[in-house]
């Protein structure tokens, strides 16, 4: 049975080495330097489904549990806000990742972009448990090599569409029952991840998607963390910050994993 919720969150990009492959692409498609920051969520339904499991708080994962950051140095949970179903928690390790693979051996670009997503992963893989799948079908977190879609509006004063942003990547997912009697109500995440990029960039970009998909369904203000909301020159690795805010998320109740 599916379950109408589905949230999106696109990466955005201010960065003069995309932007020019941009042009090369397509030069209708600019982002806009000025775009301010994402702060909202995709707006939830305006009435919860009805016979949702009930919210619960899971034991936290071993590694996270014993996360302590000795300087301090806080955290941007404030920035995070929960879902229809509570927080984007999952509860059941290690959760499976797929990244998809190049066809042809001999495609460097792509091995680097695999390589690249592959790296992010073992990077988040110190703090939950994650695992490596060959087949899309039983994934959690699937990664697709795409440039994702560019979504439109319309300016009515003008009546032409236009891009506000121009992005590197999306993480989407969906909730969805697994099993019956009872059934678990799950999400799966999908990110596509674009093919235009320097395999550096591939690497901050795949680092920030996943830690959307691992449950930080917001951005740090702070550029110096990897879930920063525009990607920046040096992009930084995984931040005390950043674990700080997983590791207070996952304290937090969800409705994801529960059974009916
Ligand atoms: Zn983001």
């Amino acid at each position: 049975m599916p379950v109408n919720y589905r949230g999106r969150w696109g990466g955005k990009v201010a960065i003069a080495a995309f932007v020019a492959s941009l042009i090369i692409f397509s030069p209708a498609l600019l982002p806009s330097q000025a775009t301010p920051p994402q702060s909202s969520l995709p707006a939830p339904a305006a009435t919860p489904p009805q016979n949702l499991p009930l919210l619960q708080v899971y034991p936290l994962p071993p590694q996270l549990e014993r996360w302590q950051d000795s300087e301090q140095q806080g955290d941007y949970f404030d920035a995070i806000k929960p879902t229809a179903v509570g927080y984007l928690i999952w509860s059941s390790f290690p959760i499976k990742v797929y990244i998809e693979p190049p066809n042809d051996p001999a495609d460097r670009r792509f091995q680097g972009w695999f390589k690249a997503v592959e790296t992010a992963v073992t990077e988040w893989n110190q703090y939950l448990p994650l695992e490596r799948v060959a087949e899309r079908e039983v994934a959690d977190i699937i990664c697709l090599r795409s440039r994702p879609p560019l979504r439109a509006t319309l300016n009515r004063q003008t009546r032409t569409f236009e891009f506000p942003t121009a992005r590197n990547a999306e993480a989407s997912y969906k909730l969805y029952w697994r099993g019956n009697n009872p059934s678990t109500l799950v999400h799966r995440f999908t990110l596509e991840i674009s093919p235009n990029q320097t395999d550096a960039f591939t690497l901050a970009t795949a680092r920030h998607e996943l830690g959307h998909a691992l449950g930080i369904w917001g951005h740090s203000p702070d550029p110096a963390d990897a879930l920063y909301d525009t990607q920046v020159n040096n992009p930084p690795p995984i931040s005390a910050r950043d674990i700080n805010t997983l590791k207070k998320i996952y304290q937090q109740q969800t409705r994801l994993g529960g059974s009916l």
